[in-house]
Parts: structure tokens; sequence; C-alpha cells
């Protein structure tokens, strides 16, 4: 054995790292090539990859070839594929190939861009890409762009921006003893808002959730009259989220309406579009953000419908002084000659260093292209109102919510047509699709039914696998037929 005196490792060579960096390529190549020959959805129970793995380690060194032995044999069966162009569950995602690639050279670059100097191509290239972005979906320039890993990270920074204008003091006194406070969103809000007010120390009852019209879009005059009613008993509106393509339905709240009333009563408003947002670069779907050039801030996916590998969140903020003054607290390590208007990315969040996730999306947006992106999204928008026309078309199925992007939310009707049979029916439905391994569908709860939510926004997605979910949903239902 060894002593550790004695034994210094040396990284791995540059040989070996040619020849691995070679099997790898190639792994990630066949697999991106065919994620179908795998189930969607993985077939483990809970702890079974600890188990192979092994919970206990003895320490020993292994070759990089034993390594990857063990990452087939322990780590893949694990995977539940995002890939799989049958993966239909929450939203479609995508690790596309000049995403993958711009996400390992930044592994290797290792940029760590707290400051422009620590990283002046991270910082510049983060500006330059969210502005493309910025102008692809056609959102004013005043807009300035900050990436963050999730659009809950984004929310929260929006609502901590939303409190720092409303209550500058705050930042050094705390909340306590002050006026309380609301913020409002609609019942169909993602629970990432409700998480924000947690974290942020405004409580959850400190959010008012507005309720919604028959199409689950936030109703404007209830908005109005939630805070009248909130100022008249002394408590200070802060802050509305609206939601372009809400998380269950893809609903659209009327932003112009929402936009209106904050100007009005000088609410800051964000806008959640993680999903949704970038349908507007799709010509005849600029809709989707009509309203949001008055927004006080706005979040975008590219990591959920824009085809870049997870993680990656644009969020916009037309007050980014705002931003900095909310989290900018400079030691004197980390203080500089640079001019002071050289922007430094961690005086505009919470965390000190970042990746550098701006280059696998300026990769990806140049590879595609404009038109090439714009394309994809119409496809899948086209694929999702084919199966909501055969949905449509069929008497044993019902559509429960209208389809303006790519999700379609439906459930099957049962003979008998009682609510508990019907629940029966689509829980037994949803289950069986899913263990088949051929394709993934999520869930959700609407007017009190259990419905399917099929979404499509995986790259791969073709016309043959909707027909091919199309027929599994029906065989699997005529299979339940007894219900
Ligand atoms: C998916 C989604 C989120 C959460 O996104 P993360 O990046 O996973 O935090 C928030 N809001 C909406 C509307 C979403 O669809």
């Amino acid at each position: 054995m060894t002593s550790t005196e004695s034994y210094l490792p040396s990284d791995m060579g540059p040989e070996e790292f040619r020849q691995w960096g070679r099997t790898v390529v190639n792994w990630i190549a066949t697999y991106l090539e065919h994620p179908e020959h795998f189930p969607v959805l993985a077939r483990v129970k809970p702890g079974d990859v600890a188990d192979a793995v092994g919970r206990t380690w003895s320490g020993e060194r292994a070759s990089f070839a034993e390594i990857m032995a063990d990452f087939d044999r322990t780590v893949v069966p694990g995977l539940t594929h995002w890939n799989h162009p049958s993966f239909f569950g929450y939203f479609g995602i995508s690790a596309s190939g000049p995403g993958v690639l711009g996400d390992l050279l930044s592994s290797a670059l290792n940029q760590q861009a707290m400051l422009w100097r620590t990283s002046p191509a991270a910082t510049e290239l983060e500006a330059v890409t969210l502005g493309w972005l910025r102008d692809l979906l056609g959102l004013p320039a005043t807009f300035e762009g900050v990436i963050y890993d999730t659009a809950s990270i984004s929310t929260l920074h929006a609502l901590a921006a939303a409190r720092e204008r409303s209550l500058p003091e705050v930042r050094r006194t705390g909340l306590a003893g002050r006026q309380p406070v609301r913020v409002y969103c609609s019942e169909h809000a993602h629970s990432s808002v409700e998480k924000a007010m947690m974290l942020l120390g405004l409580g959850q009852n400190s959010l008012t959730k507005v309720e919604c019209d028959a199409e689950f879009r936030m109703r404007p005059g209830k908005l109005l009259t939630a805070v009248e009613r909130d100022r008249r008993a002394g408590i200070l509106p802060m802050a509305v989220v609206a939601t372009v393509g809400t998380t269950a339905t893809t609903s659209v709240d009327p932003v112009p309406a929402i936009a209106a009333i904050c100007r009005e009563a000088s609410i800051w408003l964000h806008v959640d579009a993680a999903y949704a947002g970038v349908a507007a670069m799709v010509p005849g779907w600029e809709w989707t953000l009509e309203g949001c050039d008055a927004a006080d801030s706005f979040v975008v996916n590219p990591h959920k419908w824009l085809f870049t590998p997870f993680d990656l969140s644009a969020f916009y903020c037309r007050h980014m002084d705002v931003l900095r003054s909310a989290f900018s607290l400079v030691p004197d390590y980390l203080e500089t000659q640079d001019p002071p208007e050289t922007r430094n990315l961690m005086d505009t969040g919470i965390q000190l260093g970042r990746r550098f996730r701006a280059l696998k999306l300026w990769m990806i947006l140049r590879y595609f292209g404009r038109d090439g992106l714009a394309a994809l999204l119409s496809e899948h928008m086209r694929l999702a109102r084919l199966f909501g026309s055969w949905i449509d078309g069929h008497p044993g199925f019902e559509r429960v919510a209208p389809t303006p992007f790519s999700v379609v939310c439906f459930r099957a009707l049962s003979q008998k047509k009682d609510a508990i049979t019907d629940e029966r029916l689509n829980m037994a439905l949803l289950e069986q699709l899913n263990n088949s391994g051929l394709v993934f569908l999520s869930h959700a709860r609407i007017n009190d039914h259990f419905c399917l939510r099929l979404a499509i926004g995986n790259i791969r997605t073709q016309t043959i696998h909707v027909e091919a979910v199309w027929r599994h949903v029906q065989e699997t239902t005529d299979r339940l037929r007894h219900y």
C-alpha cells in the first residue's frame, strides 16, 4: 500500500484524455442517435442505484475504463430519458448537439465569472447572447439580461428586486416591524412564486392567488379588487407575477391589462414565461408576449423549450440598478480598479461564482439560426394541434384545456361517466402508459379532474412518435374498458 506522502497523482494526461474523450463523445453520439433504445422512464426502485454503486467506498483508485464500465452498469439503468423522442411529461426538453458541446467546453474552460476580470468573455458573451435572445422575442432593448440556473431562482431575484424598490431599507433592517406587503399571482402560477415568498421572509400568507377565468387566465378585475382592498387595509401591494404559459395548461395571463393595473398602482410586474416565452419568435405567435414590454422583469428558460442542456434560465430586468442594489455587497478582496461602469455578475444575484452558461446558448442560437429555431417550435405546436384534433374527434376522450402552444391536456371518459370511475380510469391509463417504457406522460388536476398532459418539446419528436403515443393511449384505454 502506498503512503499518502509518496503518492502524488497527476491529472489525466493529454493522451489518456484524448483517448477517453473520443470514447465519451462516441458514447454520447450513439446515445443521442438512439435514445429510444432505452425505456423512457427508469425501471428502478428507490435505492437500486445507490445499492448498485455501493454505499460505502474503499477509497481505492480506479482506471477510467473501470469507471466507464461502472457508469454503464450502475448509472445508466437509473436514467429517465428526457432526450427520448417519446418523453411527453412535464415539459419536453432536449440536449441538442451544439448545446452539449458548448457545455463540454465550458466545463473545460472552468470560467468563474464573478467579476468582469475573472472572465471578460463569460461576462460579455452573457450580455450579448441574452440581448440576441431578447431581440428574437421582440422585447425592447431596455431589458438587460442575466443568466441564472432556473426560473425558480430568476423569480426569487425578481421578487427581491421588487422588495428593494418598495422597501429599500429592508436589505439592512430586515422585515420585522414593517408594513405588511402583498404579492399577487394567479391560482395557476408556478410553485416557485410561493417558494420565493418563503425564502424572502415575506411569508406564504402574503401571496394572494387571484382567481382565473374558464381558460385558466388571471382575471384582471379580481386583481384590481384585491389590490384596492389591500391598500385600504394598510397593506403595501409589492409585486404581481403574471404567467405566460402556466405549468398545467400553458394558459396566458392577460399581461396588457395586468400591466396597466401595475403601472397605475406602481406595482412591480414580473412575467414568468419560463416555458412559453420562446414561442414569440415564431411568426404568427408574436401575441405570446403582448404587453410584456411593460414588465419590470421577465424570465424565459432556454433549458425548457430552446434545446439547451439543463440548466440555463434567462432573466431580464428593466431596472438592473435596483437588482444590483438588492444584492451588491463587495468585500475588500473583490474590489477592483476597473472602471465603475464595468459589469460584475456577482452584483446581480445571490451567488458569487457562476458557470459559463452563455457559451452553449450562443452556440445553439448560431447553429440553428433564427428560422431554424422558429421552425422547430412551430413544428412542435403543429404536432400538439394534431394530437388535440385526434382527441377532439374521438368520443371516448375529451380535451380539458385549450392548446395555445405544444401541450395537450386531455382525459379518457369512462362508460359510466361518473367522477370516481373517470378518475380511476385516467390514473390507470397514465400508470400503464408509463410502465410500458415506450412513452412518458405526466398529469395535472384541472377543474377537479385528473388529466393527462402530453407535452411536446424534444428536438427528436416527430409525427411518428405522436401517432404512436395516440395508438398507445387508445389501445390502453380499450384494455381498461371495464371502467
Ligand atoms: C417550469 C416552470 C418553472 C420552473 O422552472 P425551473 O427552471 O425548473 O425552476 C417556473 N414557471 C413556469 C411557468 C414553468 O413552466
